[in-house]
């Protein structure tokens, strides 16, 4: 071990903490689902994506069971290599048909498909245009590409402010190719991107759209096909990103668009040249939770219905839940200190909803983020909301 770099780890550890950004994670003892086991203690999970529950679907379960005794538990190679299986192209494009796109490409993660496309579609001689607001993993992309991009030189917009938008659109008309790239739902507000709008504004300026649909996907839209779907803006939205880790329930993200996308990826994407393809039993367990999603309008509608108890009974209650229009509920506490000492005392009334704070988001905007889902019944949402309520006066929180 070498001594100056140890000695700097201890010191970079010992920062976050005193600026209280230190994370601790807590673990999942049991499967995900409305009401879990959590480091030793039942709770209610109110900070999953498993929108849907199909993270431990009985359907999902057996197909994933099936898989591994045909297939094995690994793809052996990367995907051009030899690792892509004739179930990894059946999952393709399922997910095309389900998306109603031409093609579909596949990566091991959603945060890897924003790695492996923005970098990709982009030259030196173009520009992205980013909603401030946008995902880690989309900043992350749009950092390893050749393009403009940066806040400072005028490429990134006000939240959702379209004339902003449109003034950058005005002041870049000597690039090659633009790019407008947004979340289609944003994570931390729960809030829906203007899609119309901001497809409207490429259209007459000439650029081309990417939405990142990872909150979207199996939330939004016919059976959960996202933002597009949402809006009815098929055919018009060139990148779609979809995540297969959220709603879905396993793991893996996707690229979809044109058959010329997905044909430019499969020879440009980084990931998708120089990384495993998923295990066989992913794309399995995948196919069955599309087949849920195609076919059984349940989990979407108890998703709903959930969401709007939660969001009606906390707006009852008092709480600010900030404008958000999807599952995504934060309910607001300004002070980024008052957040965390209420997430501590949610668990301790056995609800488990985390605390977002700067630099997540702005300073004063501190909030608790909670996700109701299709896997929480009645009882689980009212057990929250109790808590929530008992916490705010035990605290003295004017949330
Ligand atoms: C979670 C998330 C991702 C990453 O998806 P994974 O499949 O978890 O890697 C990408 N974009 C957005 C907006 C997300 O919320």
């Amino acid at each position: 071990m070498n001594a100056n770099f140890q000695s700097w780890l201890g010191d970079q550890i010992q920062t976050l903490k005193d600026q209280n950004l230190y994370k601790v994670p807590k673990i999942l003892e049991s499967p995900a689902g409305g009401r879990v086991r959590m480091n030793g203690k039942e709770v209610v999970n109110l900070s999953s994506n498993n929108y849907l529950g199909l993270a431990n679907h009985p359907k999902v379960r057996q197909a994933a069971l099936e898989a591994i005794e045909k297939w094995g538990v690994g793809a052996g190679a990367v995907r051009w290599i030899g690792g892509t299986m004739s179930i990894h192209e059946e999952l393709e494009e399922r997910i095309a048909k389900f998306k109603n796109v031409e093609s579909v490409l596949v990566f091991t993660g959603g945060f890897t498909a924003n790695s492996g496309c923005i970098p990709a579609v982009v030259s030196d001689k173009d520009v992205i245009i980013s909603d401030e607001l946008n995902h880690a993993s989309i900043i992350d992309g749009v950092r390893l590409s050749p393009a403009k991009y940066k806040k400072s030189e005028g490429y990134v917009f006000p939240h959702k402010d379209m004339e902003a938008l449109e003034k950058i659109l005005q002041n870049t008309q000597n690039f090659q190719k633009r790019m407008i790239i947004t979340d289609g739902v944003f994570s931390m507000d729960g809030d829906i991107a203007p899609l119309p709008a901001i497809v409207e504004l490429a259209e007459k300026y000439d650029a081309f759209v990417m939405v990142d649909d990872a909150h979207a996907s199996g939330v939004l839209g016919k059976n959960g096909a996202g933002t597009t779907s949402h809006f009815n803006l098929y055919g018009r939205v060139d990148i779609q990103l979809g995540t297969l880790s959220k709603a879905l329930g396993v793991i893996g993200g996707y690229i979809a668009g044109s058959a010329k996308l997905k044909d430019w990826l499969i020879n440009r994407g980084r990931p998708y040249l120089f990384s495993t393809a998923h295990p066989p039993v992913v794309a399995a367990a995948l196919i069955a939770a599309i087949d849920i999603m195609e076919t059984d309008p349940e989990p979407m509608n108890r998703l709903w219905a959930n969401t709007k108890w939660w969001k009606d009974a906390l707006n009852e209650a008092g709480f600010d839940t900030m404008g958000s229009e999807t599952p995504i509920t934060p309910v607001y506490v300004g002070d980024e200190g008052a957040a965390q000492e209420m997430e501590r005392a949610l668990w301790e009334e056995g609800v488990y909803a985390l605390s977002i704070v700067f630099p997540t988001v702005g300073r004063g905007k501190a909030r608790i983020r909670t996700m109701p889902s299709a896997a929480h019944t009645q009882e689980d949402l009212e057990f929250a909301l109790n808590a929530f309520k008992k916490v705010r006066d035990k605290l003295g929180i004017r949330a």
